[in-house]
């Protein structure tokens, strides 16, 4: 669906704001702070926050003369697995996030693209956009348990931390020979 079109937020959606109690004054601020379930797929391929996961929202709504700027930070975990060794990852995230949302027909609203700038849907806000870009982008595209991770040993698939030192197939033991000899030719 093109983003573009007007969808019909639901208010009581834990990730639509509802500013009816801000008023359009420049300066008002309000704080919001929930915690909402997460949203599924918040994340990349390797690494992102657990559907149903607790988010916390710390946020502050503040009243601008051409809408509505949301900024604060966004807590929660996160898991996901090493790209090096697969082990589990387990970690959490705070994101800052810092968004305006522009009053329907503002100077704002009519001179800007959608992807620069938010838009208010009549008092609504829906937060979800905002709040994935700034997971995704917070995210590491290349997760790994520690920095130094070591992997894999390419031939045996065992982790390097748990080889011994020196450990190589240069010499396939004769006793496995016709057995990786067989492996080969599945492959
Ligand atoms: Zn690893
Ligand atoms: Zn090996």
């Amino acid at each position: 669906m093109p983003k573009h079109l007007p969808t019909h937020l639901n208010p009581r959606s834990p990730l639509v704001l509802d500013t009816r109690e801000l008023p359009r004054r420049p300066g008002v601020l309000r704080a919001v702070n929930r915690t909402v379930a997460a949203p599924a797929d918040l994340g990349v391929e390797l690494i992102g926050v657990p559907e149903g996961a607790d988010l916390s929202l710390d946020l502050r709504l503040e009243s601008v003369s051409e809408g509505v700027l949301v900024s604060g930070t966004v807590t929660g975990p996160v898991e996901g697995e090493c790209g090096r060794c697969l082990r589990p990852i387990t970690d959490s995230l705070v994101v800052p996030i810092q968004e305006l949302y522009a009053y329907a027909h503002s100077t704002t609203d009519e001179t800007t693209d959608e992807d620069e700038v938010g838009r208010m849907q009549g008092d609504l806000i829906d937060l979800e956009p905002a709040l994935r870009d700034a997971v995704v982008l917070a995210l590491p595209t290349n997760p790994v348990c520690r920095e130094d991770c070591p992997g894999l040993c390419p031939e045996c698939g065992v982790h390097w931390d748990e080889l011994p030192a020196g450990h190589s197939h240069e010499q396939v033991d004769p006793r496995w020979a016709g057995l990786s000899q067989l492996t080969r030719q599945e492959e």
